[in-house]
């Protein structure tokens, strides 16, 4: 069961070509900057960027004149000056297993150009994913991957990073006043329990913005999501990882995906650049790693092209020395892809090999198909949809 929320139904809170910034993303110091702008004394501009901190990311509030502990001519000037910015929601869809994904428009960038990106939220018995995008496309072209088929490609700023979080939050009302209102609250007190970069675009492309929405998530007096519920993971740009690592501080996934530079140059170009050795050298420097903080590797499962014995003995030699857990993820077709997804037995048989050589593997199973919720199809099933949206509109206009 499918329902989709229209354009309609979820008004934007802003006009789209309101001129006014947004003060979604702003780093704390940046915050206190912007304070400046409206007149606020220097030595006043900390604390009043604490107090609009905790209203924005602790609070989610979406208008200055909730922020009842600041005056009233401080709030007028800040909304004469600031948007606290949401994306425009042009959809939302709910698969049968209660996977959400949502469409979002984000505002004109310099050119113009509004660009969509989603975001996948994936609730589970013990937890609740949210899966989140770091471009619009990927400039990486990984031959079994929908995103990497995308001409149109920008860096999100680190707004409409942080942005998704909150937009999810409001949607699946996961703020803390919403659960002190839940008759029902879920475990943990929360719906969104992890965060991963594993939506549109290569987050280590995007080095300083995903850095400060890190931060910005991970703030303990806001979204306070502690960076070891949040995993970045990358296609393999090893020049970044030690400074992802040593600046960021998130978790780490590696979408290995291969076990010989052959193949892995034919799935992940990249590869070409940056071979397997130079990547798992970079994963074995990565700080803080031990048998309860280790990296994990991303292997999807391609019908006779890296699915073998052989590669699942391989695998386990290269991981050797590295606190790994292997996820692998059955290929997700996507219309004109060259690549199937490999048999059930071979996939067992696959996971077997790790499990007996004391890796944990578990095969994450595909959610949200019904609504193309999955891992690398986020990219033109927005267009159709959009198309038969437009569709439903006009005939019922
Ligand atoms: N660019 C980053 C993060 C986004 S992709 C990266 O490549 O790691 C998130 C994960 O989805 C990656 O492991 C990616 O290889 C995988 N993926 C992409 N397309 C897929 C598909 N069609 N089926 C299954 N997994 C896919
Ligand atoms: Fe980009 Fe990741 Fe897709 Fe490769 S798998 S094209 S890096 S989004």
């Amino acid at each position: 069961m499918t329902t989709l929320l229209t354009a309609r139904e979820a008004p934007p809170r802003y006009l789209p070509n309101d001129p006014r910034p947004s003060l979604i993303g702003l780093t704390r110091q940046a915050l206190a900057e912007a304070m400046g702008r409206v007149g606020v004394p220097e030595k006043q501009r900390r604390m009043r960027a604490g107090q609009v901190w905790h209203w924005i990311y602790h609070r989610g509030v979406t208008a200055f004149a909730e922020m009842t502990n600041i005056a009233g001519e401080l709030r007028q000037r800040l909304d004469e000056t600031f948007v606290i910015g949401r994306p425009e929601i042009v959809s939302e869809q709910i698969s049968a297993d209660g996977t959400r994904k949502w469409l979002l428009r984000l505002s004109p960038d310099e050119r113009g150009a509004r660009h969509e990106i989603e975001t996948v939220y994936i609730p589970e018995e013990d937890r609740g994913t949210l899966c989140i995008s770091s471009q619009v496309g990927c400039t990486l072209t990984c031959t079994f991957c929908h995103t990497g088929t995308q001409k149109l490609v920008r860096n999100l700023t680190a707004g409409e990073i942080a942005a998704q979080v909150m937009t999810a939050r409001d949607r699946v009302k996961d703020w803390p006043r919403d659960i002190e209102a839940n008759a029902n609250p879920p475990l943990g007190g929360r719906y969104i329990t992890n965060i991963v970069l594993m939506g549109m675009g290569e987050p280590l492309y995007n080095f300083d913005n995903v850095k400060d929405a890190i931060d910005i998530i991970s703030d303990g007096e806001g979204l306070s999501l502690s960076k070891r519920r949040i995993t970045l993971s990358t296609s393999g740009v090893v020049p970044e990882i030690p400074r992802a690592g040593a600046e960021i501080g998130s978790m780490l996934a590696i979408s290995l995906h291969a076990t010989t530079d052959e193949i892995r140059n034919r799935l992940v170009p990249l590869n070409k650049k940056y071979p397997i050795e130079e990547l798992l050298g970079a994963c074995r420097q990565y700080p803080g790693l031990s048998n309860a903080r280790r990296i994990t590797f991303e292997y999807v499962m391609l019908k006779g092209i890296n699915d073998s014995a052989a590669d699942a003995k391989r695998l386990v030699q290269l991981l050797k020395g590295i606190p790994a857990k292997v996820n692998l993820i059955p290929f997700n077709p996507w219309p004109g892809t060259q690549y199937e997804c490999s048999d059930w037995e071979t996939i067992e048989a696959f996971a077997e090999v790790l499990n007996r050589a004391g890796y944990a593997s578990p095969v994450r199973t595909p959610r949200g198909r019904d609504i193309m919720a999955a891992c690398g199809q986020l990219k033109s099933e927005s267009q159709k949809l959009r198309a038969r949206e437009r569709m439903a509109l006009e005939a019922g206009a």
